[in-house]
């Protein structure tokens, strides 16, 4: 057993004082599992384990009042019964964490010169993100505010709030993409949670905190690194209070109410390389007072909350014909006020902790044409690059383009559908070309998408050939 510890990073390099422990990664008490950050400095035993002083003050109580003492444990050692010498680098590597830099000069967080300007951040997320201006341009506001109240951590009484945000959209139309690209650019951890997943403490599913130890993955273990991260917890609205239930409600309002500390800024102990606690973890603790937290949902039917507000607002003193004024407007999310999202059934002091509050527009037809072919990444431009690689031009009729917008609208799943669609189509493609050396280029037409053609087919320095229409 003691060999096979050896591609172990204790294992690779030795520490200074030979224990075979690195610098890189704290020392964790084999007892209370705690690291040497919080359980202060720590007694070095033979074989590599490490225990603090506390734990190692109640090992000699226990020993006072007992006939254990340290000698029987190495007999049993010796016997092959206990293996002492691998005990601590059993822990795996996912589970150490990284020690906090050292703090020779104190080390700003950030710096507000490095923080990128809102329209340069929004420029950079129209590179990939089609549409949504408006969110686009509040949410670049919203990380330059927050960043800059990192930055300055608090210079006078002015404590600037937190900007922790809202985003409210249909299904597919990009709120995590969103995200996701915000936190690429700025260079900072994200973790992504499920709100249904998320349950009180006690109950089968994920704790509360879980979402902050993922973060801690995600920034690999290095907590200045996830106190600056990003978390976005997806399907908030899923946790509505449920109206007309007499059912016990463990995953709505409860775990609202247990994630108000966080998004408020609190210190966790968190689990260090799991998501929930159990007592072979070490923890550690992480503020989350720096923490940017964006929820997003689609909230179904809150359209539908927001008209009637807006109807009996204009009935009163009006005539009774305006009532449906408000029933064509395609901008009706987007008065969405913070009476409706209480009367979905989120609790007050949850929306109170999320200050910036917008909407996404479903998309439409023309907006999902853009998505497969103008983003830096677009899909297009993905496959276009693998046949490239074959030497094989590819191209699509916009009639191609319109037709798989047209059956992407038809799942109601937004752009989502775009690359389902698409992979369905191309995958013969994928196939059949490799096998001719002589194709040179490739059109997929309205007709191929329509199922009553097929593409177009060029072969090198030769006139085009239809394959597949009869
Ligand atoms: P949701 O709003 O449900 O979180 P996602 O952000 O997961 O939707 O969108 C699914 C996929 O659709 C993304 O990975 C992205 O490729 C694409 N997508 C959605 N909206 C846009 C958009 N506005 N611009 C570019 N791509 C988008």
């Amino acid at each position: 057993m003691s060999d096979e510890h050896n591609n172990h990073p204790e294992a690779e390099g030795k520490g200074a004082d030979g224990s075979g422990h690195t610098d890189e990664y704290e020392k964790i008490c084999f007892l209370c599992r705690r690291p040497e950050s919080k359980a202060g400095s720590m007694i070095s035993l033979p074989n590599h384990i490490f225990i603090c002083t506390e734990c190692m003050q109640k090992s000699f109580d226990t020993m006072k009042n007992s006939n254990i003492n340290y000698s029987d444990l190495m007999n049993l050692s010796n016997m092959g019964m206990i293996d002492l010498k691998n005990l601590n680098n059993q822990i795996p590597k996912n589970q150490r964490i990284k020690k906090k830099a050292a703090k020779k000069e104190p080390v700003k967080a950030f710096d507000i010169k490095d923080i990128p300007a809102p329209h340069v951040i929004k420029a950079k997320l129209d590179d990939y993100v089609i549409g949504q201006d408006h969110a686009k341009k509040v949410m670049s506001v919203a990380v330059y505010n927050h960043y800059k109240r990192v930055a300055t951590e608090t210079m006078d009484e002015i404590e600037i709030e937190k900007s922790n945000m809202l985003m409210i959209g249909p299904t597919g139309s990009g709120k995590t993409y969103l995200v996701k690209t915000l936190a690429r650019l700025l260079d900072v951890p994200l973790a992504i949670t499920d709100a249904t997943s998320l349950t009180e403490a006690g109950y089968i599913g994920d704790d509360i905190e879980s979402v902050v130890s993922k973060l801690l993955l995600a920034a690999g273990n290095d907590v200045e690194k996830a106190e600056r991260g990003i978390i976005f917890i997806d399907e908030i609205d899923k946790l509505a209070k449920k109206k007309n239930t007499n059912q016990r409600d463990v995953s709505g309002e409860a775990v609202q109410q247990g994630l108000l500390k966080l998004l408020e800024g609190s210190t966790v102990e968190v689990p260090v390389g799991a998501t929930s606690k159990n007592a072979m973890v070490p923890l550690t603790s992480v503020n989350t007072r720096n923490i940017l937290f964006i929820c997003g949902g689609a909230f179904p039917e809150l359209e539908n909350i927001i008209k009637e507000r807006l109807n009996e607002q204009s009935s009163i003193g009006f005539r009774a014909d305006l009532k449906d004024k408000y029933d064509d407007d395609p901008d009706l999310l987007g008065k969405v006020a913070v009476e409706d999202i209480k009367s979905f059934g989120m609790i007050p002091e949850f929306i109170g902790r999320l200050p910036i509050i917008f909407t996404l527009n479903g998309l439409d037809r023309k907006m999902l044409i853009q998505i497969l072919k103008e983003p830096k990444n677009a899909i297009l431009k993905q496959y276009q690059k693998l046949l490239a690689l074959d030497e094989v031009k590819l191209e699509f009729e916009d009639g191609a383009l319109e037709a798989i917008a047209e059956k992407a609208l038809e799942k109601k799943t937004g752009a989502r559908a775009l690359r389902a669609i698409l992979e369905e189509y191309m995958l013969d493609i994928m196939y059949e070309i490799p096998k001719d050396k002589n194709i040179g280029e490739v059109v997929i037409t309205k007709a191929y998408i329509e199922q009553s053609g097929g593409p177009r087919i060029l072969l090198r320095g030769q006139e085009p050939k239809l394959i597949g229409a009869q």
